[in-house]
């Protein structure tokens, strides 16, 4: 059989890593494997053309070893444009470690993954995504320098699922001022899937703010935390994407934004943490943008996490960690307003500038 008459599963098996559908000319793949600590990982080098690969280790229970991969290569061509909308001088990398993180993760598999980082010689820079802690980073900066998100005590400038929520909190209150014609959130609706590191610190300002907060989660222990907290009600329907609601803020895994969920939404704004919201960036993208549903591009809004680890590598201080990440109000209002100019979609307006980024640095490295 000839590839043209092949669907692309089936090439994709043909092909298992360069085919897969997201691979988007990684720079590097590398398969991480060590029988004495169960260890089984997979790092993601997109690009490094603005600076080493930065971004997270995710260790999850994947149903399969093409969920890990597609997972890895998602995440770490993810990585790249956030760190490059941000203005950092970082490539886009990410880690995923195949496992259950509650009962699987041992201070032996961490450091054996940290041995596997170090070995790429400060290609890729990790750090602390689901599933990981600060305490994890720290271990792994027992074998190698090439770690941020390492807890205060040690140097590092802690965990930084406070400052990703007070970044998407910015790009939200952005996203109110272009559609409402005012940011305050008082009174407005707002659904928070996802109460985890983040989550929970985003429940936290937006009901300092008065909004409405309903809090979802697959984890019934948090949700009763949570809500002895903060003012929120927890959500107790069947279906939470058949919601009316002001604002949709997906704070757990990615691709929740899909076809079967898509035609249900009624949000006016999606505006939240998880990376990459959209199963199809291209198709779903259109889609939201034909419903009239303004969305805040996932990579670009949650990019605090990544602007406080950069300040382990940079040396700047709480300050300008703060300015960098309220700096996302203003940038996504620019790239709201040029999807709006040219009639594209948000999310193609944000990578427009992204990759505008890299070419002209690429460009300059080549002269
Ligand atoms: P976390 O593991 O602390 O929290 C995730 C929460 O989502 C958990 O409470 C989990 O029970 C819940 N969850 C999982 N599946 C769910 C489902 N189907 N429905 C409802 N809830 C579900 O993770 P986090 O650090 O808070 O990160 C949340 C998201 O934000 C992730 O997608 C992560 O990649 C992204 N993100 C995090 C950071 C950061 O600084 N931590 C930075 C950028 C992006």
């Amino acid at each position: 059989m000839t590839s043209d008459v092949l669907s692309s599963k089936e090439l994709s098996k043909i092909n298992p890593v360069f085919g897969q559908l997201s691979f988007d000319n990684h720079e590097q793949i590398v398969f991480c494997n060590d029988k004495d600590t169960g260890l089984k990982a997979i790092i993601g080098i997109h690009n490094t053309v603005l600076g080493p690969a930065l971004g997270g280790t995710r260790m999850w229970n994947y149903n399969n070893e093409w969920e890990a991969l597609n997972d890895a290569l998602r995440l770490s061509r993810g990585m790249t444009f956030k760190s490059a909308i941000t203005g950092l001088n970082l490539g886009g990398g990410k880690a995923v470690i195949i496992g259950d993180a509650k009962t699987q993760k041992t201070p032996e598999l961490m450091r054996r993954f940290g041995e596997f980082v170090h070995s790429l010689s400060g290609k890729y820079i990790t750090a602390e995504d689901v599933g990981m802690t600060t305490a994890d980073m720290d271990i792994v900066r027992e074998v190698t320098p090439y770690v941020t998100g390492i807890s205060e005590s040690k140097g590092g400038a802690g965990n930084p699922s406070p400052i990703t929520a007070y970044g998407v909190f910015m790009g939200m209150k952005a996203a109110a001022n272009f559609r409402y014609g005012s940011d305050i959130l008082e009174d407005k609706n707002v659904f928070v899937q996802g109460i985890g590191h983040v989550g929970e610190s985003l429940v936290e300002h937006l009901t300092n703010e008065g909004a409405k907060v309903t809090i979802a989660d697959i984890n019934q222990e948090r949700l009763e935390e949570v809500r002895a907290k903060y003012d929120v009600t927890i959500y107790g329907g069947q279906d939470i994407y058949s919601e009316p609601m002001d604002i949709y803020a997906p704070c757990a895994l990615g691709a929740t934004i899909n076809d079967d969920t898509i035609h249900k939404l009624r949000a006016d704004i999606i505006a939240g943490a998880a990376n990459n919201q959209l199963a199809d960036e291209v198709k779903h993208g259109k889609m939201l943008q034909e419903k009239n549903i303004l969305y805040a591009p996932d990579f670009l809004i949650n990019a605090g996490g990544i602007i406080n680890v950069y300040a382990e590598l940079e040396n700047y201080d709480r300050q300008e960690i703060i300015r960098k990440t309220e700096n996302i109000y203003n940038t996504t209002l620019e790239i709201l307003d040029r999807a709006k100019a040219n009639n594209i979609t948000t999310n193609v307006a944000a990578m427009s500038i992204a990759k505008e980024r890299i070419e002209t640095r690429k460009r300059e490295q080549q002269k």
